[in-house]
Order: structure tokens, then sequence, then C-alpha cells
């Protein structure tokens, strides 16, 4: 009797436990891809078991970001709602790469933030600045970051956080899925299929489309992803192409045939000029919207 009454107590606490902890799952969108890869999704993880587990580990995350020439305006919108929403709580260094560090607006930091303000040149056509990227991350991973921190994230200026984006992102090598694929116009993003470039993806092949404006992982795996890519970039300079999509394109070559161990949902980034579908069911990060954008790059 008193192991019967031992069990049921057992039971109950962990009955309690479940409902407390094990969020409600979704059934409405793909949450493991074929290569067995957790789709982080709202509703599919625990915050506070993740937290815990970082905490143990005292890990520090790099975020990368650049704001070259008229893209120093969206500065103060990125670094004041990412210090407020990117893994809120834990140590996190801001490397924010500009050609003008005069221009940077006084920033607020959170007291277990860090902020290092690196001079980059800059180039004149904005397909450059965007490509020069992956060039810029790996020769700094390889002569400061990998000793600073322990996961790296890239993530594009132009963009406002308006939720937690959390340690649910922490992975060796960490995709998020363009919110382009989940609308009517996905199309318009695909894949450079012309063999002539690096970034070439034979015809049929792929499975998730990237964005290039928020991706990550281990300093390793991104040392290695920034260095392919950019490799990719200069043969095709050579060889007189540029992909499709730029970067974006070579990341997604990078991505198809080195699988992430982790892939971010939509929610983790969405374009600001598409319409929300119902499955979208928080918008942690969107880029500013097109036509505020737009004339930015006109008046440059
Ligand atoms: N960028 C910049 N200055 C420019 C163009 C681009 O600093 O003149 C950087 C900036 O970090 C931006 C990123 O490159 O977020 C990618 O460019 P953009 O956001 O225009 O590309 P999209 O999001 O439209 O793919
Ligand atoms: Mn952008």
């Amino acid at each position: 009797e008193e192991i019967c009454v031992c069990l049921y107590e057992f039971y109950r606490s962990f009955k309690d436990y479940l409902h407390s902890h094990i969020p409600c799952r979704r059934r409405d969108v793909l949450v493991l891809t074929p290569w067995l890869a957790p789709i982080v999704w709202e509703g599919t993880f625990s915050r506070d078991i993740l937290n815990a587990q970082y905490m143990q580990k005292k890990l520090v995350t790099g975020v990368v970001t650049f704001a070259v020439k008229k893209y120093v305006q969206f500065i103060e919108g990125f670094m004041s709602s990412a210090n407020k929403y990117f893994l809120a709580g834990h140590q996190v260094i801001f490397y924010l790469f500009t050609d003008n560090p005069e221009q940077i607006p006084h920033i607020q930091m959170a007291p277990e933030n860090r902020l290092f303000v690196i001079p980059v040149q800059n180039h004149s056509r904005w397909q450059d600045i965007s490509m020069s990227r992956m060039d810029i991350i790996s020769r700094y991973i390889r002569s400061q970051f990998q000793y600073e921190v322990h996961y790296l994230y890239s993530i594009d200026v132009d963009v406002q956080l308006f939720e937690h984006i959390g340690v649910e992102i922490i992975d060796a090598l960490v995709g998020t899925i363009s919110s382009w694929q989940y609308t009517a116009r996905r199309e318009s993003k695909s894949y450079e299929t012309r063999t002539e470039s690096q970034a070439a993806i034979p015809k049929g092949e792929g499975d998730f489309y990237y964005t290039a404006s928020f991706y990550g992982g281990s300093v390793a795996e991104v040392y290695k992803l920034t260095r392919a890519c950019f490799k990719g970039v200069m043969k095709d300079r050579e060889n007189g192409i540029e992909a499709r999509w730029h970067d974006e394109s070579h990341l997604n070559k990078y991505l198809l045939y080195h699988k992430p161990t982790r892939l971010l949902s939509p929610e983790y980034y969405w374009d600001a000029e598409l319409s929300r579908p119902r499955i979208i069911q928080v918008k942690r990060m969107c880029s500013v919207h097109k036509n505020k954008r737009r004339q930015v790059i006109r008046s440059i």
C-alpha cells in the first residue's frame, strides 16, 4: 500500500511537472527536418528549461551587425530592441561594423551586454557591402571573436525585435527559414540555378530557403560557413557572374550540403512587406518596412 501511495505521489508531481513545463505541441507546422534537426516555433519549447541549461555552461554569444553608409540610421532601433530582447539576461557581445564610428548614437547597453564598434571600409554597391560581410566575419572570427564568444550570430541592421529571442536559437549551425517560403510569393526567392555560379543548386534539389538576414552557430561552424561562402563569392567574381541573391544564394548552397543542426521558423525574421499567415503566431524580429528602406536607398 505504501508503494502505491508513493507511486501515486510521484505520478501526481510528474504530471504537474509535465503540465507546467511541456508546451502544447504544434500540429500545424513541421517541427523536425528529415535530418532530425528541430525547427523552432512558438509553442515547441520551454525557455525555462533551456535557460537553466545554458546558464550552467557559462556561455557567451556574439552578434555581428553591419551599418554602412545610410544604414547607420537603423542602429538605434536595432540596438535598443536587441538589448531588450536578444538573449535577455545572458552575456551578449555586439560587434557593430560601420564606416562611420563617429556617427553612432549613444546606446544604453544592458548591464550584461557589451558593444564593440569596429571600423570598416565602405563599398559603392550595396551588393558588395552585403557580400563583404562573409569575408569580414571570417577574418574577425580568426583574429578576435574565437577568443571572446562561443556562439556567433549575424543579423541585418535594418530590423527590430518585438519579442524575446532566447537560448532556443543556440546550436552548432543555425539557419532561419525565409518568410517568403510561407507565402504565395515564395517563387520570387529561389536558389541560383546557373551552373556557372558557385552558388548553383541543381533544379529540383534543395529543401528550405534560408534568409541571409539571420544565421549563426558555434564560432567554428560560422567560420567554416563564412569562409566557404566568401570563397564562392570571389570565384564568381573571377568568372564574371554574381549570384541571384548575392551572399544569400551562397548561404543557401552551403546549408544545403552542410545541414543546419537547428532551424528557426520565420517567426525569427519576418519580412515586413509580407502579410502574416496564421502559422506565424509571434513575430519576434521583423525587417524595417520596405517603404522606409526605399527612401533610404534612394537617398544614397
Ligand atoms: N548594409 C549596409 N549598408 C548598405 C547596404 C547593406 O550596412 O548600404 C548591410 C546592413 O547590415 C543590411 C545588410 O547589409 O542589413 C543586408 O542588406 P539589406 O538589408 O539591404 O538586404 P535585404 O534585407 O534587403 O536582403
Ligand atoms: Mn535587411
